[in-house]
């Protein structure tokens, strides 16, 4: 079949690789997940029951739910991040599809901080837009310099997101100022994904949306009450970027699923503290055993990811050594431009973690 020319520029023939390679493993030490793994909280669950049951199965409006876009509005109110509106979207990632599409015209270039989360990569490339790789290695962090160095006149938008998928880094309030003052300069639109707003373990979360004029806010309960099948995420920003979103939503997924509307006014008031704390045990535990089996890495403060850089310089190479050895872990050029670093996810079981750290210490000459 003759398929449309966009069709090749989304290749995921990397990260296919890997998970053919991981089909084959028996029982893995599996830290690759990008997920919690706690299940959906009962009281979030009962409400989706009762959703089902309470005949709540039809199309909702296309923006969503009123009550839900109200509780999404009164949070973000009361985090002081400026919005005119919001809208409920499929998933942060349909939010994300949603904004790309609102925005970007082909010939755009948009700037990502590298390492990103693949999908930003993907569907900016897919409408034909450019992403431009703000390096930040080793540090993993946005300064002035490295925007300065990236940025085009194309400009069209900055990416930022924090807690960051891959690296788990959590951006500094000066950090946040710098990226924002920046845009702004520039003129360039600011897009945050905040989906593992609730995963952030020293201190407080700081959005740079807070110091923002106009910010584009998503997020969603993929993460935070581990509903990912749940599809349920939303944006928060200007008026008429959330209507072009809206009438977009009503010719492509209609509504965000009525079910998952329902029960994320429930998952919304869902208290993260403890399960935050029991992450941060296992940050912890990852990140002190990775330092003392000799990795070179930045300490995470947020989402469940840490990004070490792999003994020998070859993420792709050692990722296969670690399959070898029965641990799934993802290569860094899934990520990012460059090919040095491996994402382990710590969302697993405490032995699982250490189960994966025995296997590393083997796979480090240094340890
Ligand atoms: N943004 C980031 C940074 C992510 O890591 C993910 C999930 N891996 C998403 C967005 C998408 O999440 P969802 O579509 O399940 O809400």
């Amino acid at each position: 079949m003759k398929l449309a020319q966009r069709r090749s520029l989304i290749n995921s023939s990397g990260i296919r690789k890997v998970f053919d390679l991981a089909a084959k493993m028996k029982d893995p030490i599996n830290l690759s997940i990008g997920l919690p793994d706690f299940d959906v909280p009962d009281v979030v669950k009962e409400s989706a029951i009762g959703a089902i049951r309470g005949g709540k199965n039809r199309y909702t409006l296309t923006a969503g739910t009123p009550q839900l876009r109200q509780a999404v509005r009164d949070y973000y109110t009361a985090r002081s991040v400026p919005h005119d509106d919001v809208m409920i979207a499929s998933g942060t990632s349909g939010a994300l599809f949603l904004v790309f599409l609102a925005l970007l015209d082909p010939g755009d270039d948009v700037l990502v901080p590298d390492p990103y989360f693949v999908m930003y990569d993907a569907l900016i490339r897919f409408l034909g837009a450019n992403v431009i790789a703000v390096d930040t290695y080793p540090d993993f962090q946005i300064t002035r310099e490295r925007l300065e160095k990236a940025w085009t006149p194309r400009t069209k938008m900055i990416v930022l997101n924090s807690p960051s998928n891959p690296t788990g880094r959590v951006y500094t309030e000066e950090e946040c100022r710098i990226a924002v003052q920046f845009a702004e300069e520039k003129g360039i639109e600011i897009l945050s994904d905040e989906i593992y707003e609730p995963f952030t373990y020293d201190g407080e979360f700081v959005s740079p949306a807070r110091f923002a004029k106009a910010p584009i806010v998503i997020s969603g309960l993929s993460k935070t009450v581990a509903m990912t099948g749940w599809r349920l995420g939303w944006i928060a920003g200007p008026t008429d970027l959330i209507k072009a979103c809206i009438d977009i939503q009503q010719y492509t997924f209609v509504c965000a699923p009525s079910i998952a509307q329902e029960a994320a006014i429930e998952g919304m008031k869902f208290d993260m503290r403890p399960i935050c704390d029991d992450y941060r045990g296992r940050r912890d535990l990852i990140y002190n055993g990775l330092v003392e089996r000799g990795y070179q890495v930045a300490k995470p403060s947020g989402a469940f990811y840490i990004f070490p850089e792999a003994p020998g310089g070859d993420g792709g190479e050692f990722v296969l050594r670690a399959i070898d050895n029965n641990l799934l872990v993802v290569p860094g050029n899934v990520f990012s431009r460059r090919n040095s670093n491996f994402r382990i996810s710590y969302a697993a079981t405490r032995e699982k973690i250490q189960a994966g750290l025995d296997v590393l210490a083997k796979l480090n000459p240094k340890a």
